[in-house]
This record gives structure tokens, sequence and C-alpha cells, in this order.
């Protein structure tokens, strides 16, 4: 299994930048984990779009979903995915139309925001949607996730995706510091975590995680590898790179735009 970073910035891009986005490759099979504002262009470097057979999304956070919108666009008005001839393309009768997992409650969030500008359905006619629980295990092209909730602002899904040949990752998405998440990625291949805060949260409910916490989870998960992501280019990352690492115990990596992961 071949995970690309497509975007690793945080609710803000940074410069050049994209939000939160994974592609991941296996055999044919391409699957797209999170779909953050300006993921879809980065996809476009490393992917056709058209042969994108499902998106995964851990929550509906805007740095999580919004490039759905470009990409539910592309599918809808592309030429290629057109039934008669245009332009260069010869026209489809099979366009392309990825299955979309997303949490419950996602059909009333994207008509909410698509339906402002009066394009209700727009998403869930471009995508093949399909809601899920928190615990349910998805067949995502062949590829398995399963899902588990973890402590952030709305409802929120870690996502652990293992191959057939064995190959796993663990995304914990965005996160408060939490057991689950380390029981959920036990001895996992990779763990993707984020790693948004300078210093925790000063006061009300907490969302996000340190790099010294990341690292920490990583150590008690028995995570083989450890990334951190969701974390901007105005921190430093050396700093965060040396807070992980003594809290993980062994080398941590920080995700850039590109980077590519075998598992
Ligand atoms: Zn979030
Ligand atoms: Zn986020």
């Amino acid at each position: 299994m071949r995970i690309t970073v497509l975007g690793k910035s945080p609710s803000w891009q940074d410069a050049g930048g994209a939000c939160s986005g994974y592609l991941i490759e296996h055999g044919d099979a391409a699957v797209v984990v999170d779909c953050g504002n300006g993921v879809f262009s980065k996809l476009r470097r490393f992917r056709d779009y058209v042969s994108v057979d499902a998106v995964v999304l851990s929550h509906l956070h805007a740095d999580h979903f919004l490039d759905l919108v470009p990409f539910a666009y592309a599918l809808t008005y592309a030429p290629r995915q057109q039934p008669v001839p245009v332009d260069r393309w010869p026209g489809t009768d099979h366009p392309a139309r990825p299955v979309l997992f997303a949490p419950h409650g996602a059909r009333e969030v994207f008509r909410r925001v698509v339906g402002a500008w009066g394009n209700e359905d727009l998403i869930e006619n471009a995508f093949d949607l399909r809601p899920y629980a928190p615990g349910d295990e998805l067949d995502a092209a062949g590829l398995r996730v399963r899902t588990h909730a973890v402590p952030h602002f709305v409802a929120t899904n870690a996502l652990d995706v293992t191959a057939d040949d064995g190959g796993r990752l663990t995304y914990g998405a965005d996160s408060a510091p939490t057991e689950e998440l380390c029981a959920f990625a036990h001895r996992t291949d990779l763990l993707l975590i984020e790693a948004t805060l300078p210093r925790p949260e000063r006061d009300g409910q907490r969302g996000h995680l340190t790099p010294a916490e990341a690292g920490e989870h990583g150590r008690r998960a028995g995570a083989a590898r450890l990334v951190l992501t969701h974390i901007s280019d105005e921190l430093d990352h050396l700093w965060a790179r040396r807070e992980a690492q003594a809290a993980f115990g062994g080398p941590v990596d920080i995700a850039s735009e590109g980077a590519v992961y075998s598992v």
C-alpha cells in the first residue's frame, strides 16, 4: 500500500499548500482519505481523478471535506464525463462516480454548504454517498477500513486501513488526547497523527494534540512508524520533531506534500 501526502495543513493552508488529504493506492485501487481545501488540485498531480474509487472522510470540518466541491464539479461538468463527444474527449456511457464514505449527517451538511448557491444535490449526485457510523467497517475498493470515534469538536473517526497483503495505516484524524486512539492503532505499521498545537489549549474542551502528545500516543500504541501531520508551516518543524521523537522514543517524520510512504 502506497500513501501519498496530498495536503497536511491544519485549517488554514500552508503557503502553496493544502489541508488534509491522503492518497492511498494498492494494486489498481485508489482511495482518497479526507479532501480538505486545496486537495483536489494536489490529487491531480498524482492520480487521474476519474480513477479514484472511493473517498473516505474522517469528519465534517471544512479542512477535511471542502474540496469535495471542486471534485464534484469535475465529475459533473468535465467534458470527459459527458455521454457525447466534447472537444477531444470521445464521450462515455460510464462516467466516474466514486464511492463517498462520510459520517452520518454528511448529506445534510453537504446540502447546506452547496445549497448556499443553489446546488443542493451537487455532491450527492457526483459521488455514491454512503454514510457510516463509528465502529463500522468499510470496504473501499478492496481496502478494509475500520472506523473508531475519537474526541474532537464534531463527530470524528480515526481510520485504520488494511490491504490484503497485510500492510496497515492508522490515521488519527483530528483528536484530543485519548487512550482510545492508542488502543485502536495498537501495533500499526504507520500511525499518521495530528500535531496541531504549539501548546495545549488554554481553556475549553480539548480537540487537538501537541507534537509531544502525538509522540506519546505513538509510543503507547506501539506504532512501527510515526508521521506527524495537520501542522502549520508557521510552527517550527525541527522543534516539533524533537518534541515528538523524545516522547515516541524513536525517529519521527513530519508529513510534507508529495511525501510517499509504503506499508
Ligand atoms: Zn477537525
Ligand atoms: Zn482539521
